[in-house]
């Protein structure tokens, strides 16, 4: 198939374009109609809430990469869609790939990571003080993201869709999981969430089951 049939907007053919990604992959051209909205005969849809089993190298984050940026408003000054990852290495690698295949969109991202790692004398220097976003797009750590939201610095009631990558390695971390359920809890009922995992034990299932109900399932 081509990025052209999967109902990809224009200003994101030309980001796909830009990345030299010429042809979808498997998971891309299986995920992005779901992800989307649009059914196999290539009529309007509802966005489904979506279970990726995906290993780093199928091309899964162009899939909710290009669901984040098709879902936003640009002219909405609102978060209307959140990412969360276990490392903040990996939130820095999403926010570029945004950028990359946002690159003739308006959509504007917030990297949400913690800046205040523990000092060589394992204290905690003060916490920053939050400044509010209005960023389209969020992407950062579960610690950091429910921060935002307890200090009223971020407001989750417009988001729209709601994405966690590497969901194996947060349920491996301590509290990842919780902070993670928290943070759904806050969104609308109506949230699109989508979850990408390597492998689908039966944590990451439980996860799954709770965050995002009645999903499509793929595995590649
Ligand atoms: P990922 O599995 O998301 O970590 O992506 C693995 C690599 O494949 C990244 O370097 C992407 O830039 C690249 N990539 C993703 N989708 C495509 C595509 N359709 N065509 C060519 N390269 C791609």
């Amino acid at each position: 198939s081509t990025f052209e049939e999967l109902g990809l907007a224009p200003r994101l053919l030309k980001g796909v374009y830009h990345a030299k990604f010429n042809k979808p992959s498997k998971i891309q051209a299986s995920s992005l109609p779901m992800i989307l909205g649009v059914s196999a005969s290539g009529e309007a849809g509802p966005p489904r809430n979506l279970v990726g089993q995906a290993h780093n190298g199928s091309g899964k984050t162009a899939c909710f990469v290009l669901g984040m940026l098709s879902r936003v408003d640009d002219s909405e000054r609102s978060t209307q869609a959140l990412c969360v990852v276990p490392t903040r290495e990996l939130a820095r690698q999403i926010v570029d790939v945004i950028r990359m295949l946002g690159k003739y969109t308006d959509t504007t991202v917030h990297l949400a990571v913690k800046q205040n790692e523990p000092d060589r004398r394992g204290g905690r220097r003060p916490t920053a003080r939050n400044v509010p976003v209005t960023d389209h797009l969020v992407v950062g750590t579960p610690g950091k993201i429910l921060d935002l939201i307890k200090t009223r610095s971020l407001n989750t009631t417009g988001v729209r869709i709601f994405v966690l990558d590497e969901a194996d390695q947060m349920v491996d971390t301590q509290g990842m999981g919780d902070q993670t359920l928290r943070i759904k809890r806050t969104l609308p009922r109506s949230v699109q969430t989508l979850l990408f995992s390597a492998t689908y034990r039966d944590e990451v299932r439980s996860l799954a089951l709770k965050i995002a109900p009645e999903a499509n399932q793929i595995f590649v």
